[in-house]
């Protein structure tokens, strides 16, 4: 069956401001400065102003945001950085596209974040930073992360690819440790009309490098200064996102009552375990995830009747095919492999109509009886 309330619909998101971005987009188009153009710069000030920080560098995607940062924090061959084993493989496969060893580190079953009571457990002489990610839009629980990383001297690196506008004590994530890095994929709360990422970070130093190593390693054209990448957030991308940043908070606060709406209506449904909005943070639901022991039937179900709900994800790290030489083994992040069989994601986007929602909620009861 066609799937009829897709789990993002990003037709529907240009329905509302397609209208502002297309004369944004023939203004680039008319000025031909396609790359580090000027919208790319007026984006990557607004991005750090929203995020609370002092820059805002743009890259091709969230996985290079985090290559670079750990490029521009000088994590490489011989160090190791921990990562929590339930995330997007993006996260670890950063680690190791720059010669280091990603650690890894099992989750908090409430908030699906990295649990900071088991960091001591993965550190190790080599390790050098920590990456909490910010996962469905939820802000990991950072104090304790932030103080044991200050203690041993390690970088706090954020993955917030899935939390653009999201608030930890008052504080936008993003803006929390040394540097953080965010995806524009589409789907995500904040999306190009393509790839695209961008570094955030506080510290000038850490900014430059990474503006650097984006562009060849080059600051004066045709000089070189150390093996740069070519990682350029392009200045279409960057048009269309400033017209996309206006909306964001705007866009987080509807897919908050969406979360809500569900919590109320499927509390107490069958065995669901609904996500819970933690005391002092405020989530961007990026997902909305639930968990139950009949995952993969809840799964089948609501896909027959037209709702793309997904599994995010579907395999911890260290079960990755991709990771089958690194060393780990099933059971060694038990609450990882619990989770990645239990969860499913149900749709959750800005534009969707209570109608739509309420086909969600009646479909779920419905598979429960
Ligand atoms: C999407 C995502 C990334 C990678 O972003 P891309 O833009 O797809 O490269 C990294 N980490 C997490 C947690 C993500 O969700």
């Amino acid at each position: 069956m066609d799937i009829n309330i897709p789990l993002v619909d990003l037709a529907a998101q240009w329905a509302v401001i397609g209208r502002e971005a297309e004369p944004r987009i023939r203004e680039v188009l008319g000025r031909g400065d396609f790359i580090l153009g000027r919208a790319l710069e007026e984006f990557e000030a607004a991005f750090a102003a929203y995020c609370g920080c002092r820059r805002a560098i743009g890259v091709a995607s969230g996985l290079d945001a985090l290559k670079l940062a750990l490029r521009a924090l000088d994590v490489g061959p011989g160090d190791t950085v921990i990562v929590p084993a339930h995330t997007f493989i993006a996260t670890a496969l950063a680690v190791s596209a720059v010669g280091a060893q990603p650690a890894l580190v099992d989750i908090d079953e409430a908030s699906f974040n990295l649990d900071p009571r088991r960091l001591e457990e993965a550190a190790g002489p080599r390790t050098r930073a920590v990456i909490p990610v910010h996962l469905y839009g939820r802000p990991a629980d950072m104090d304790p992360i932030l103080e044991l990383a200050a203690r041993r001297g390690w970088a706090v690196l954020e993955d917030a690819a899935q939390a653009h506008g999201a608030r930890y004590r008052g504080r936008p994530c993003g803006s929390l440790g040394r540097i953080a890095a965010f995806s524009f994929y589409p789907g995500k709360n904040l999306g190009a009309a393509g790839d695209g990422g961008a570094v955030t970070t506080n510290e000038a130093a850490l900014a430059d490098r990474v503006a650097r190593l984006r562009n060849y390693g080059s600051t004066v054209k045709y000089r070189h200064d150390e093996l740069g990448e070519n990682s350029r957030l392009d200045t279409l991308q960057a048009a269309i996102l400033s017209v996309k940043l206006r909306h964001l908070d705007e866009w987080n606060a509807a897919r908050r009552q969406i979360a809500a709406a569900y919590t109320d209506a499927l509390r107490g449904v069958g065995d669901l375990l609904l996500p819970a909005e933690p005391a002092d943070a405020e989530s961007v639901w990026h997902l909305y995830v639930v968990r139950t022991s009949r995952r993969d039937a809840l799964l089948d179900h609501l896909r027959t009747r037209g709702i793309g709900a997904l599994i995010h994800y579907p395999c911890p790290i260290h079960l990755q095919p991709a990771y089958a030489g690194a060393g780990w083994r099933a059971g060694q992040f038990p609450v990882a492999e619990r989770v990645a069989r239990e969860v499913i994601s149900l749709p959750i986007y800005p534009e969707m109509s209570e109608e739509q929602i309420a086909r969600v909620v009646s479909a779920v009861r419905e598979f429960y009886g």
